[in-house]
């Protein structure tokens, strides 16, 4: 039996129950969520079918800047320069797409874009504070790499008082748990129910300039890189890669005026991996004794 993993957009939008009360998000249709959903149909629909057969062990969809470019050089620049807005939107265009597992399970996909303009390649040395908040990417060497760690993304609070329960997105990316403003009993004390939110993986990293991009005897420049979701555990040290995001500003720890900056990564391509050429080195070697 064939599974037909696509029911009409409209049906799948208006079926959907709104929640006012529960304060959830309500997304407005933007006018890149129309362009997105074309771009999808027309460019990206066998991937897509595809992907949503093996949802959700496969949650990523890898986008290539090119043929969005082709389709729609607006909206490709749109993504260099708005990278959040835009992101978010060719999400909520493959939602609502209404594709299904074969489970029945509705299919949410991260966007990863790759081969980004060469004009959006940045050097590490030459990052400044004009880059922030844009989509770039990165060439770097990895040089460490910390365990992962569960991050809420939907927390779930339950009123102390009258026992009202509030999802609430976790959009801050520096860590801080944002809390309903207040109970609809106009109390403000919260439980957090740990067992009801929604978390995924989060990982830190390092890069610097990969050795060959030094002028000589210059200290390599790093960057602090914040991966989550599925693109975790991806990195050891010694990998060179390819790595897409936004650049984005780190509250500082005290109060104080200088911010430090990091990439919020939104795709990597491994360029060569250290360990493996030392293998092969190795076994090459072997084979000459
Ligand atoms: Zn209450």
């Amino acid at each position: 039996m064939q599974h037909n993993i696509y029911t009409t957009s409209c049906k799948n939008f208006c079926a959907r129950p709104i929640h006012r009360d529960s304060m959830e998000t309500i997304t407005q249709t933007t006018p890149y969520v129309i362009q997105f959903e074309e771009f999808f149909n027309s460019r990206y629909r066998s991937v897509l079918e595809r992907l949503a057969a093996f949802y959700p062990d496969d949650k990523s969809i890898e986008v290539d800047y090119k043929k969005l470019e082709e389709f729609d050089t607006d909206l490709a620049d749109e993504l260099i320069q708005n990278p959040y807005i835009v992101i978010k939107a060719a999400q909520e265009a493959v939602s609502q797409l209404g594709l299904m597992n074969p489970q029945g399970e509705k299919v949410k996909l991260n966007m990863r874009f790759v081969n980004l303009p060469a004009d959006s390649k940045v050097l590490l040395r030459n990052i400044t504070s004009e880059h922030i908040d844009q989509f770039m990417s990165i060439d770097g060497l990895v040089t460490t790499v910390s365990e992962s760690r569960p991050k809420i993304v939907n927390a779930v609070f339950e009123c102390r008082h009258c026992g009202r329960v509030y999802n609430i997105e976790q959009t801050d990316q520096s860590g801080k748990l944002a809390e309903p403003a207040s109970c609809a009993c106009e109390r403000k004390n919260f439980n957090l129910v740990l067992e009801q939110c929604t978390f995924i993986d989060s990982q830190r990293a390092e890069a610097q300039e990969p050795l060959e991009l030094l002028r000589g005897g210059e200290q390599a420049k790093r960057l602090s890189l914040w991966i989550e979701s599925d693109l975790t555990n991806q990195l050891i040290p010694g990998d060179t890669v390819e790595i897409t995001g936004v650049l984005r500003l780190q509250n500082p720890k005290a109060r104080g005026s200088v911010y430090d900056k990091y990439l919020d990564v939104n795709s990597i391509k491994q360029m060569r991996r250290e360990f493996e050429e030392m293998m092969l080195t190795k076994s090459f070697n072997y084979f000459r004794v």
